[in-house]
């Protein structure tokens, strides 16, 4: 692609004091191999300041798209090196999933014409809102979706004008630097300036203090578990914090169950539960749950018994007491990271339950209140609990949701089931008859994000959600 960067006489001027500015920024040879990461935090957010200096003074709203055309056009091209990099480096999740995620980010994440400008004109004069950049973003990244969540952020933030430093996870290092490098190049590439994505080579608590405290970074945004979102709301600045879920699913005795069934397991296997939004827990009515359970069997499902659901819980989950404030003891369990995101395959081998190597999904018939419900395992493992009606669904379907206001599910063709769940349950994302991934644009209508802002309101977040409201107003 040719350079097209538009300038006026006036911004010439401006261009060669930035520009000089600039040379203060030369990467030195052995700094580092990949473009945009940097050993020091303190430099990434230094460059992508300057980098984003350089977009907001000489680069059109056009130019702007051209960069984020260019980003998705990678992405495309590297999506298969992208995924085998994330399978290398975090042991976690399915090849091919992790390929229809970049695909998704790529093609799917809003760029500039999530954009709009408000205007008043009438006999007092002309007044404008437009949507303007906050300039350098921090940004948190998880290593369940390190790279498509590094690739949709950037795509989105960039398109809004602003430039982003990324702190991510550490487990997924190595290839979130290979996205920002590919980021880069994709932009230097189509005539833009280097260093709109910078990352820091070894993220840390200590970086992310760093990003936090810096004066020029005026909003943070988030995505991952409970602990990073307290951590940016209790920053002093606006965040945007996507969270964590814990996504239940209802299934009446109106569904169409082999639908049910075949969506429900395809959702809950997608990348081996990574997903926040993947299917965590069944509420099935009992006069239709054995129906389910068999079409489930027949989608690469499999079953197991009482004793070896509790070996299952053995080996996935640590049981821990906390006292809370007023001296009582709760019970918690906590993951076993290490079982996170793999096959099913292997639970199963390690509980010595024989399967065909296809299986993606164990189920474990437990009660309402079982860890399995209650817990965001994100590993291949879907609990199943029999209900006696709507009323009985909904009640325990907000209690495993806990109120984080993610995302929930519903397989039914009562009218008021449907929307009485929708209503009660209140998530970010609710979808009717179809997997969680239709709430992100996938097999459904509407746009994707891999940041999905529970917590603080933003919902399917957008470029439009990376700008601030800036007023002009003409008189006469
Ligand atoms: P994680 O919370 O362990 O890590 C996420 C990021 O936050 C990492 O960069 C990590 O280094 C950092 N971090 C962790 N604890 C922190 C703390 N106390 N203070 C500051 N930073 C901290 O999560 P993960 O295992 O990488 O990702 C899975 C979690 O993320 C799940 O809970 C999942 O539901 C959630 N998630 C949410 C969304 C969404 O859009 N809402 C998308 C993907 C993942």
């Amino acid at each position: 692609m040719s350079k097209k960067i538009l300038s006026t006489p006036q911004t010439d001027d401006l261009k060669e004091r930035v520009n000089s500015e600039g040379t203060k920024f030369k990467r030195s040879s052995n700094e580092n191999s990949y473009l945009g990461v940097f050993e020091k935090v303190e430099n990434a957010i230094e460059r992508a300041m300057y980098a984003q200096k350089q977009l907001s003074l000489f680069y059109t709203k056009e130019d702007r798209e051209r960069l984020v055309s260019s980003i998705r056009e990678a992405t495309l091209e590297n999506k298969e090196t992208l995924s085998k990099l994330i399978l290398e480096e975090t042991q976690m999740g399915r090849y091919e999933d992790k390929v229809l995620k970049h695909e998704l980010a790529a093609k799917y994440t809003p760029g500039t014409e999530d954009l709009t400008t408000t205007a008043w004109s009438g006999d007092e004069g002309l007044t404008v809102v437009e949507m303007s950049p906050y300039g350098v973003i921090g940004a948190v990244t998880p290593s369940t979706n390190p790279t498509e969540t590094v690739i949709c952020n950037s795509i989105g933030m960039i398109a809004a004008g602003n430039a982003v430093v990324f702190n991510g996870h550490p487990g997924a290092k190595k290839c979130v630097a290979f996205a920002v490098d590919m980021i880069n190049r994709a932009i230097i590439a189509s005539g833009g300036p280097e260093n709109l994505a910078t990352t820091v080579k070894n993220p840390t608590m200590e970086s992310l203090n760093t990003i936090m405290k810096h004066p020029s970074i005026k909003l943070l945004c988030g995505t991952g578990g409970p602990g990073l979102i307290k951590t940016l709301l209790n920053s002093g600045k606006k965040a945007i914090g996507a969270g964590a879920g814990n996504p239940p699913v209802i299934v009446d005795d109106t569904a169409d169950i082999e639908n049910a069934a075949k969506n429900i397991i395809e959702g809950c296997s997608f990348d081996n539960n990574l997903p926040c939004i993947a299917e965590k827990e069944v509420f099935v009515f009992e006069s239709v749950a054995n129906d389910l359970i068999y079409h489930m069997l027949q989608n690469d499902a499999v079953i197991i018994n009482k004793n070896q659901v509790s070996s299952l819980v053995n080996l996935v989950l640590q049981k821990t007491e906390q006292k809370n404030s007023n001296n009582d003891i709760n019970q918690e369990y906590l993951i076993n990271k290490k079982w996170v995101g793999k096959d099913a395959k292997l639970f199963l081998d390690e509980i010595d339950v024989e399967a065909p190597e296809t299986v993606k999904c164990i189920l474990c018939e437990v009660d309402a209140n079982h860890p399995f419900v209650m817990t965001e395992l994100m590993m291949p493992i879907l609990a199943i609990v029999r209900v006696n009606d709507i009323d009985e669904a909904i009640k325990y379907a907000k209690i495993a949701e806990q109120g984080k206001k993610h995302s929930a599910y519903i397989y039914s063709r009562n009218i008021d089931n449907l929307n009485r769940f929708e209503k009660e349950i209140d998530t970010t994302i609710f979808v009717k008859n179809s997997k969680s991934f239709a709430g992100v644009g996938f097999g459904a209508e509407g746009f994707t994000t891999f940041t999905i802002a529970g917590p603080t309101g933003e919902g399917i977040t957008s470029a439009k959600n990376f700008t601030r409201q800036r007023r002009c107003v003409l008189v006469n």
